[in-house]
């Protein structure tokens, strides 16, 4: 039978902890800086105006039902998905060497990453050979029991000083040079969950060779495109530079990407995976297509249409691609101008600390530095609720609680 011995009661995610927590406080000037989703200046979710559109030509099309999709998912979708993070003129998709599949949003595409390595990614002359993952430290929290719970074992590669909040590039580095070769490294494509801080492009350069020359297989985690600097291709260039410049080896590139943050479609689950070979290899590509799509069918059978459709008639509808980037620049510069504001708020208060970090980085979120007793009394005296490591997330400021928030912090560091 089931026995309580056997099932122990687990803690709430934390995130998800902080969102109850916040729904049953009943203070009115209660802010969410927890959840890493979009809100606008009154602090309410954000239906992007291309979705909205969207939404408007399939339910007068005549693709609009609910029928099952394809296994591997809409093709139209999964097509343009791979030229959004790829760019229209990439070489893997010219050559025909690229292998994508729906996924349930990039938590799924992650799951069928790490389910592929496992049974997959081998080395011919070690039958033995099991990869491990490495992932930065820190990390977005469920990186490492996504891939535990595929089989895989994960270790950290330095990332963060928080010292002098920014990147440890000489120890990252070195990292990927001591690894065994054949180890997997997530990258974080853009937007690095929860630091806010990506490698320049010189560093990804160091990066990418490091990777390249110690024969790694590189795993981009594509959450944020657009979201960092408003622009599709800039906050994609790591991952382009990484196939278009030839100047690199990879035993092949897994890319898993999620249109939840840049959609705005976050409960929809509309994402792709996508296996970029180093060359083209037509009996290899249907070989990894038949294994994706024999694990989808177990896992979910097939992939929910309904987002996949609104986001492939955005992507093909040249007037609703071009709303979709004005959308994108709509709220990457949102968040720009409410970083801006925090620090300009921190510094007139003369909150102790230096503060410039969070202008310098980038996306949904900022690492503040605030300790976990900090933003537990930021909790519990303001009804300022954010994670505990003291990620914020900037999407929740807004003009109407920007001052209250400097107040707060400024509060709770004295
Ligand atoms: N990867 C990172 C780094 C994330 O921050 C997230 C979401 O927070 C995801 C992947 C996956 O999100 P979703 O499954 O909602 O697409």
């Amino acid at each position: 039978g089931f026995y309580h011995v056997n099932i122990p009661q687990l803690p709430p995610d934390p995130l998800f902890g902080i969102k109850a927590s916040l729904a049953k406080d009943t203070r009115e000037n209660k802010v969410d800086l927890g959840i890493g989703a979009y809100r606008d200046d009154h602090g309410k979710p954000w239906i992007l105006p291309s979705v909205k559109l969207a939404e408007d030509l399939l339910h007068h099309s005549a693709d609009y039902n609910h029928e099952y999709l394809p296994i591997s998912g809409l093709k139209k979708f999964t097509e343009e998905a791979a030229k959004v993070i790829l760019g229209e003129e990439s070489s893997a998709i010219k050559e025909d060497r690229v292998v994508s599949i729906q996924s349930l949003s990039g938590t799924g595409s992650l799951h069928l990453a790490g389910t592929f390595i496992n049974k997959f990614y081998r080395k011919k002359d070690d039958a033995s050979f099991r990869a491990v993952v490495y992932v930065s430290d820190p990390t977005w929290s469920n990186h490492m029991q996504i891939f535990s719970s595929c089989g895989l074992a994960t270790t950290k590669y330095p990332y963060w000083n928080d010292a002098t909040k920014q990147l440890k590039i000489d120890q990252y580095v070195q990292a990927i040079e001591q690894a065994p070769k054949g180890s997997v490294f997530l990258l974080h494509a853009t937007a690095h969950n929860p630091t806010g801080m990506d490698p320049k492009p010189e560093e990804w350069k160091r990066i990418l060779k490091a990777i390249s020359d110690n024969g790694h297989l590189p795993l981009f985690d594509c959450a944020y495109q657009g979201f960092t600097t408003g622009s599709l291709a800039k906050d994609a260039w790591a991952l382009r530079h990484a196939i278009d410049s030839g100047d690199y080896h990879f035993p092949g590139i897994l890319v898993c990407q999620s249109f939840a943050k840049n959609c705005g479609m976050y409960g929809e689950r509309v994402g792709a995976f996508h296996v970029v070979l180093p060359e083209h290899d037509d009996a290899l590509n249907s070989a990894i297509l038949s294994q994706l799509s024999k694990i989808v069918r177990s896992e979910i059978s097939n992939p929910p249409g309904y987002g996949a459709k609104v986001v492939s008639l955005i992507l093909t509808t040249p007037q609703l691609k071009k709303q979709w980037e004005r959308d994108l620049i709509t709220m990457s510069s949102r968040i720009m101008g409410m970083r801006k504001q925090l620090v300009v708020e921190l510094q007139r208060l003369g909150t102790p600390g230096s503060w410039n970090h969070i202008t310098e980085q980038k996306g949904m979120f900022s690492y503040t530095g605030l300790t976990p007793s900090q933003t537990e009394k930021l909790a519990h005296d303001y009804a300022i609720y954010m994670s505990k490591n003291g990620r914020a997330s900037i999407a929740g400021l807004n003009p109407g609680n920007v001052k209250y928030v400097a107040k707060a912090i400024d509060d709770v560091i004295r």
